[in-house]
């Protein structure tokens, strides 16, 4: 069996589903720009989508000459609501996002109904969500479409990598016949990927974490390494010449290996979550993850400061791994919002959570050890989290 068959038949197993069912992509954002596409989204059409997300997902309605609309977020899962939602449907709303934030799935059964009442479309971004579930159904599995990112660091990576998933058997079909249409990743971008998933499997010890944060950034700004975007994605709404492309036979093989691995890999990092819990849970700071109509798998651990700067330099004095994720509404952009129709200003809630939040790690290179110092690094600096009665909302 070829091992193309075999991938999309463990991914789709994975998930319950029929292999007809997924799409394997270069990268998830090219799966989201598919999904999009087939469904009809057109220039002028507005889609819905959180205002804490990643500029990727501007960029795949943009790039279609749609306009995204953003939704403020709540604190609790830090995604948004679906009264929130429906104030902003209007009669060129196509598309609802409902997004998967650090691994925290979203209450995806109110989305489902309002989307059947104003015949629109649901996309899940389930970038962030792999491998928990959703009322006991497999995230990826409730919208009628949805789409995961396997890249350096989702909870289930090959480096880069994008899969959809679709309920309806035409809209599936539509989308296999789309990714069989496209090119696959040149021979340069192959090795390239390969070489860096064999470097990430030596060097990603948690000793080096800062310094090879800031190498990595050094070299992907400079184009010397496949950072996950290229600048061009970053600063405009242009495609990137390179950008609509299937996923690569290195991906799905590397797609099986990490799929052999991911029940420790889960495990790991619902046991990480829980130590951070356990540790902070007399502190009265809002912790994330209480719902009951989700397993999650904590991508990250999210938790507010007062004041990141000075959080993030006492980090990496102290060799403790924190993430910045999501360190503006449409990460990691930080000027010329208006490019992404994005209005600065307007969403008070997602704009405050940007600017204080931090995350713990969880991530299988993150020992127990590392875990127990990064939360007792977090309680000696509790002065600096916001208690629940502090938010400003
Ligand atoms: C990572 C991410 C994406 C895009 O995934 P890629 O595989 O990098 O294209 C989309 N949405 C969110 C919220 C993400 O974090």
């Amino acid at each position: 069996m070829s091992i193309d068959s075999k991938y999309r038949e463990k991914i789709s197993a994975f998930l319950g589903l029929e292999e007809t069912a997924i799409g394997l992509f270069w990268k998830g954002r090219v799966g989201l720009y598919g999904l999009l596409q087939v469904m009809g989204v057109r220039p002028g059409d507005e889609v819905i989508i959180p205002a804490f997300t990643c500029v990727v997902v501007p960029n795949a309605i943009k790039y279609l000459g749609a306009t995204p609309v953003y939704v403020d977020v709540n604190p609790d899962t830090y995604n948004m609501g679906p009264e929130e939602v429906e104030k902003h449907i209007t009669s060129n709303t196509r598309v609802i996002i409902a997004q998967n934030t650090f691994g925290l799935s979203p209450n995806l059964d109110p989305f489902v109904a309002l989307a059947h009442k104003h015949k629109l479309r649901l996309i899940e971004d389930c970038t962030h969500g792999f491998g928990g579930s959703y009322q006991g159904q497999p995230n990826g599995t409730v919208a009628e479409a949805s789409f995961f990112s396997t890249q350096w660091n989702k909870p289930y990576s090959t480096g880069l990598g994008g899969i959809t998933v679709c309920q309806d058997p035409q809209l599936a079909r539509q989308i296999r016949n789309w990714e069989a249409s496209l090119e696959s990743p040149g021979f340069f971008k192959r090795n390239l990927l390969q070489a860096q998933l064999m470097a990430r499997d030596h060097l990603l010890k948690p000793a080096l974490y800062w310094q090879l944060l800031k190498l990595y950034r050094l070299l992907s700004a400079k184009g010397i390494i496949t950072g996950s975007s290229s600048g061009g994605e970053l600063e405009g709404i242009q495609m990137p010449a390179d950008y609509l492309m299937q996923m690569s036979g290195i991906q799905k093989k590397r797609g099986l290996k990490a799929l052999a691995d991911w029940e420790a890999n889960k495990a790991h990092r619902q046991k990480l979550a829980a130590l951070y819990t356990e540790a902070l849970s007399d502190l009265s700071v809002p912790l994330p993850g209480d719902t009951p109509y989700a397993s999650h798998t904590y991508i990250k651990y999210p938790l507010l400061v007062r004041d990141r700067d000075y959080i993030f330099g006492e980090a990496e004095k102290e060799r403790v791994p924190l993430g910045d994720w999501m360190l503006s509404p449409i990460h990691p952009v930080r000027e010329g919002f208006e490019k992404w129709d994005y209005p600065y200003g307007k969403n008070p809630r997602a704009e405050f959570l940007s600017d204080h939040v931090i995350n713990l790690q969880t991530d299988p290179g993150i020992s127990l050890d590392v875990a127990r110092r990064s939360a007792a690094f977090i309680r000696n600096h509790k002065n600096q989290l916001y208690r629940k009665e502090e938010l400003p909302f």
